[in-house]
């Protein structure tokens, strides 16, 4: 469905044979191919046009070597300064605290529930934690019922309160019960929320004045594309999130919603969802998601 990146870079470098470094008349060219693969890969307009202008910066007058091809030398510097846009390593979480909680937050279909569950089965069975979940989606019993499933099938427990309508009181009571049964992790499930439902957005920033999470994790669709970053942009304007985590990336979106948020929002991705399944979530690698973007 793409057209590979190296294909297009090929093209736009057929001009460059014979030629011993990389010139600015022939960089402007290939620059120009560059920010389209990016915009393909949903990468917004303004990070990409930053990102091939400091390329360009650093690829203007290198020497190309016999052995590498002035593509290949432009692929690395690509991948390089890809990979230190989107945080250089992967950004670990924060689970210092003798019960650390986290707050889970996004847009209603982004992935949240499923999120908590896969993160919950992640830290059980990698990290050896013992989490503890809160359903606190007052609106849809549905979404109890989801994550009561869900963490049946991890061997994770639930809190839930069918009778509440007062989330913030379900988050604090959910906390009482870790603390009451030894868990070392709570992870909120909160309601999807529109960016722009302003009721909802205070619900969220007053669960989080009460809870005090350690982690805020703002959960977004990759397929969404550019619509992620003014999402992200949103929540962490309200929230001051401390990472994001993108889903459905088993999907053929490219990925560049992952720079995007990176360079708008200037917080780390902290994973990525592959699957429906409990195991399908990776911790974020930038080096692997920028080979990714560049195809
Ligand atoms: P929520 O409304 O934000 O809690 O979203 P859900 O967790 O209910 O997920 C919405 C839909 O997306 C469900 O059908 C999930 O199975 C699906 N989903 C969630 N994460 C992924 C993912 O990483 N890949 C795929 N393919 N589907 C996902």
């Amino acid at each position: 469905m793409f057209e590979n990146l190296s294909d297009k870079l090929d093209r736009a470098f057929k001009v460059l044979k014979g030629q011993g470094s990389i010139s600015e008349i022939n960089v402007a060219e290939t620059m120009k191919e560059i920010r389209k693969a990016l915009l393909d890969a949903d990468v917004n307009y303004k990070t990409a046009k930053a990102f091939t202008d400091d390329v360009k910066q650093k690829a203007l007058g290198e020497n190309v070597l016999t052995t590498i091809s002035p593509g290949q030398l432009l692929t690395k510097i690509m991948n390089d300064e890809l990979t230190q846009l989107m945080g250089g390593s992967t950004a670990e979480l924060d689970l210092s605290a003798p019960l650390t909680i986290i707050l889970i937050a996004g847009l209603n279909g982004a992935g949240k529930t499923t999120f908590t569950g896969k993160l919950a089965n992640y830290l059980k069975t990698q990290l050896k934690k013992k989490p503890l979940l809160v359903a606190d989606d007052i609106y849809r019993p549905a979404a109890i019922d989801q994550l009561e499933v869900l963490g049946g099938q991890i061997g994770v427990p639930v809190y839930a309160n069918r009778e509440s309508k007062d989330p913030v009181a379900i988050a604090l009571e959910g906390i009482a019960q870790a603390k009451a049964n030894g868990n070392n992790v709570v992870i909120i499930d909160t309601a999807g929320r529109l960016a722009i439902d302003e009721a909802m957005m205070q619900e969220i920033e007053r669960v989080k004045a009460a809870t005090k999470p350690h982690e805020i994790l703002f959960v977004v669709d990759a397929m969404t594309g550019q619509d992620a970053v003014n999402t992200a942009k949103v929540f962490n304007d309200r929230l001051d999130f401390t990472g994001a985590v993108l889903t459905k990336l088993d999907g053929d979106t490219r990925g560049g919603a992952a720079l995007s948020i990176k360079s708008v929002v200037e917080k780390p991705i902290k994973f990525i969802g592959t699957g429906e399944k409990m195991e399908a979530l990776d911790v974020f690698h930038p080096d692997r998601m920028a080979s990714r973007i560049l195809g």
